[in-house]
Formats: structure tokens, C-alpha cells, sequence
């Protein structure tokens, strides 16, 4: 077999064209938090990122309101996730219920 150059082939790169590129840090009084922008849900005012305590996505934290740029975000028993510092939220009744 010959022509194998298709190095990111099987490989997830998305939109942003890169690996672990769509991940920024924030620092708040509980240290540096990591957040994932190519994950997250979506809010009426922008989308709620995940944020986690590693780079490596080990340990989960909590959300990122995208939208006043906090992670001052909580989520309720519902699954709903709303921002205190701006009161973006989701509303999972509209959500694409193919997502699960
Ligand atoms: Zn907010």
C-alpha cells in the first residue's frame, strides 16, 4: 500500500481546524478554569460552554456564559442552565431532541 498522506484522516478537527485549539483559560478566585468552546449548550443570549479544572477535560467544573463572558452559571434539576451575572439560560424544551 502507498499513498498514505491523509494524516488527519479518522481524526476530529473541527470548524476551527485544530486539535484542543478551541479551549481558552479564565482565571477566578478558584484558580485558572479551562473552557471548551466546541462544547457546550446552546442560550437564548449565547451559548453556555463547558468549563473544566485541566486542560485534559478530567475534571468538569461547571458552564461559561459565552455572553458576558462569566462562569458565574448554575444549573438547576431541570438541566437548565442559567447565567447570574447577565441571566442567560437555556431552555431544554427546545432543544434538538436527537441530542439525546
Ligand atoms: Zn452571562
Amino acid at each position: 500500500m502507498s499513498g498514505v498522506s491523509a494524516a488527519t484522516a479518522g481524526t476530529a478537527i473541527n470548524a476551527k481546524g485544530g486539535l484542543r485549539e478551541c479551549m481558552f483559560t479564565v482565571t477566578t478566585d478558584d484558580g485558572t478554569l479551562h473552557v471548551a468552546d466546541d462544547e457546550g449548550e446552546r442560550g437564548q443570549e449565547g451559548p453556555f460552554y463547558v468549563v473544566y479544572r485541566t486542560a485534559d477535560r478530567e475534571r468538569r467544573w461547571g458552564y461559561y456564559c459565552s455572553n458576558c463572558e462569566s462562569v458565574d452559571v448554575a444549573m438547576d434539576s431541570m438541566r437548565r442552565i442559567r447565567c447570574n451575572g447577565c441571566g442567560n439560560f437555556t431552555k431544554p424544551d427546545e432543544w434538538d431532541s436527537a441530542h439525546e
